[in-house]
């Protein structure tokens, strides 16, 4: 089976990892914009990040045979700093329009402040002009009320929901997520949230409609291949090939396809993976490697 995982922080991840997930079946990814886990102290170093998710680390992803998206936007933690704020805003106009970025995001509320609501309407006007799906992070804490913000600013800044991904859903925020005609993405996290034994749950009570499931996988404790084991398990306790097809793959494609961004055949045939290529002058091989092939060897040369 091929999967599709539409929300990874690659950047964050290991050469294995991206070794791990080709050889799970993961042709293709979603790498949203985020906050590094400290908060940046310039616009300069946004301009960077965002310049090697359309650049360095599509490229690190291509050499494992996988395609690379990405979404680009002001994480809702940094919103909170408007000054800054101010200044990323002026730069996402040169960013956002960039081949193989299809969407914003990640954006919306972290901890539901007057300011993040402030630059989560500005991105969502953005995505407005420039077509673009959103993909919108709901907070951890307060989760319902957040959500529902979340939904009815975007449609008061008139996108309409098919256009809008709300992610990390759960139990309690998927249903109405679903009736309102958004798509409900589910982020599985390992040993807390969403376990992916509850989300074949999510699946056999809602279907796979509109639904998809992501790794969200970053620098913290996360798992790069949720989506391939959420699919087994989801085999296991008897849900349908088609089905597991849409919530792993499929609906990402159909939602972030909308960007006209995301071209389907450039991962559906094989991809030929030369790591002896460069970007600007760099490789993924250090001094004297060769190229990995035999995944399966337990000999590390
Ligand atoms: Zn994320």
């Amino acid at each position: 089976m091929k999967f599709f995982d539409p929300h990874v922080h690659m950047t964050s991840r290991t050469t294995d990892d991206y070794q791990a997930m080709a050889d799970a079946g993961v042709v293709g990814l979603i790498e949203p914009a985020f906050w590094l886990g400290q908060p940046r102290t310039g616009v300069a170093t946004f301009k960077d990040y965002y310049s090697s998710l359309i650049g360095w680390e599509r490229f690190r992803s291509s050499q494992f045979g996988i395609k690379h998206y990405c979404t680009i936007g002001l994480n809702s933690r940094e919103a909170n700093n408007e000054p800054l704020a101010e200044q990323v805003m002026e730069i996402l106009p040169l960013f956002i329009y960039k081949e193989g970025v299809v969407g914003v995001g990640e954006i919306g509320f972290d901890d539901q402040t007057a300011a993040e609501e402030k630059f989560y309407r500005a991105q969502l006007l953005l995505a407005k002009e420039a077509s673009l799906p959103v993909q919108v992070h709901t907070p951890h804490r307060d989760k319902k009320r957040g959500t529902q913000r979340s939904m009815d600013i975007a449609l008061d800044c008139g996108l309409p929901a098919g256009m809008v991904i709300i992610d990390h859903n759960n139990e309690e925020t998927v249903q109405e997520v679903l009736e309102r005609g958004f798509w409900a993405a589910f982020t599985i996290y390992p040993f807390t949230k969403m376990g992916n034994e509850r989300m074949v749950e999510v699946v056999k009570k809602y279907g796979p409609d509109r639904i998809m499931i992501n790794s969200a996988a970053d620098w913290g404790i996360s798992d790069p291949l949720a989506v391939p084991k959420t699919a087994a398990l989801m085999k296991q306790h008897g849900i349908n090939d088609e089905a597991i097809h849409l919530v792993t793959y499929k609906n990402a494609i159909t939602a972030f396809g909308q960007s006209g961004q995301l071209n389907e055949a450039d991962f559906t045939s094989a991809q030929q993976i030369d790591q002896s290529q460069k970007f600007e002058g760099n490789t993924v091989l250090r001094g004297g490697q060769q190229p990995r092939v035999d995944k399966d060897s337990l000999i590390i040369r």
